[in-house]
């Protein structure tokens, strides 16, 4: 293996930092044609090339990228639990049937297949939830650390520990909160309508527990077509009377949409203020929330993508589930997401805000080493993408090389 080498790609101009006296040439789709040149693994030249020769450039480089929410202990569980009602209700209940018939053996063979495919697929890290309730098999827990050590050099992995809110305050929940320390892992839970008496307390315990063990947190937040953000500003209100200050992740926060514009920047403000990180997870949203079998609504709640970095707020696109009773299609691909979500949203590929939520947020979110900006010293992770506009990106089955630490990988 040699970990040296050269290329000569087109780059979204709003992921380079590069030092050029002439002032670089950006196509109509933000694409600047450079040549790249690597060795031991870390970029060490990188030079524009001229329009004359831009006919020699047929590749689009992106950065590897950094999957925000993922459920790879699920993951491909669909075709024996399918949920052909495709309703939030009825993939919740589906859910808790696959997990009864849970396994270290089942989890470890998705977990695996899911990384497999992602890492072909162009992905470098992921931030995954895996189930976890009070009867949690502790075996599942030590194999997925495992995991993680066995996957070290391919991909990054973060685990969330996706509980009943109410799991925290038991003592299986302070023990796995210590394990969680260990293993690069954050305190998970479901913060959705409706909403009872106890949620208070529970969220309270979560975050004090988080406190305690210095743990980021990050919970599926307003997964819901009613009581708009309610979710959002009853975790805005404990953590400012608890003046908690650890990493906080809303995943989801979709119905914060159904608030007035004015209302959701002022939430915003808050949410930026406090440097809470937002996921917006399209894909499942449009799949599941505000179903009416009879008829089409194309009122979808979804994070206020626009909104909230208007406000501030630093946005992560992800994915959620891969062809389970939550989501059944995907299969872990970085351009299955962008090229379904930036239409559904409305988001320009050539605008810089959308490739910061797909690309340089979620490496933010996962506190990377590297961002995702092309720079000389960053990491020699790519994948190139045959093609030279968006076009080329997201009409055909694409073709594909992914370059880790410098070397180009093989399956
Ligand atoms: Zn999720």
């Amino acid at each position: 293996m040699s970990d040296f080498g050269q290329i000569k790609v087109l780059v979204p101009r709003c992921i380079c930092n590069i030092n050029e006296s002439r002032e670089l040439y950006v196509n109509s789709d933000g694409f600047t044609p450079l040549e790249i040149s690597w060795n031991g693994g870390f970029v060490t030249k990188i030079k524009s090339i001229d329009i004359d020769e831009l006919d020699e450039v047929k590749r689009i480089l992106f950065p590897r990228f950094a999957e925000a929410h993922a459920h790879f202990d699920k993951a491909f569980s669909w075709n024996n639990f399918p949920n052909l009602r495709s309703d939030y209700a009825n993939a919740l209940s589906v859910n808790l049937e696959e997990h009864i018939t849970r396994t270290p053996k089942k989890v470890i063979k998705r977990a695996k297949k899911s990384m497999n495919y992602a890492i072909s697929n162009g992905y470098r890290a992921i931030r995954t939830h895996i189930d976890t309730y009070l009867s949690q098999d502790e075996e599942i827990w030590n194999e997925i650390f495992n995991l993680r050590k066995e996957y070290s050099n391919l991909l990054e992995l973060q685990f969330v520990a996706l509980a009943p809110l109410e799991f925290w305050s038991t003592l299986n929940g302070e023990i796995l909160a210590k394990k969680l320390t260990q293993n690069n892992g954050l305190l998970g839970g479901v913060l959705v309508p409706p909403f009872n008496k106890d949620i208070h307390s529970s969220l309270s315990h979560l975050l004090k527990l988080a406190m305690k063990f210095n743990l980021g947190v990050d919970l599926h937040v307003d997964e819901s077509s009613f009581q708009p953000g309610r979710g959002m500003k009853l975790l805005l209100k404990i953590i400012d009377k608890l003046n908690c200050n650890i990493p906080i992740t809303c995943s989801h926060s979709s119905s914060i949409l159904l608030l007035k514009n004015r209302e959701i920047h002022k939430i915003g403000k808050r949410i930026a203020e406090r440097n809470i990180k937002v996921i917006a997870l399209p894909l499942t949203n449009f799949w599941l929330l505000n179903r009416d079998q009879n008829n089409n609504s194309l009122q979808r709640p979804v994070a206020p993508v626009k909104q909230l970095q208007q406000s501030f707020v630093d946005v992560s696109i992800g994915s959620d589930n891969v062809q389970d009773p939550w989501y059944p299609f995907g299969n872990f691909d970085p351009f299955y997401l962008m090229s379904h979500a930036m239409p559904m949203l409305q988001l320009n590929p050539w605008d810089r805000l959308t490739l910061s939520a797909f690309l340089n947020a979620p490496s933010r979110l996962l506190g990377l080493t590297w961002d995702g900006i092309l720079s000389v010293g960053c990491p020699a992770d790519f994948v190139l993408v045959e093609g030279n506009n968006w076009g080329d990106i997201f009409s055909n089955s694409i073709k594909r090389k992914v370059l880790i630490k410098g070397n180009w990988y093989q399956k």
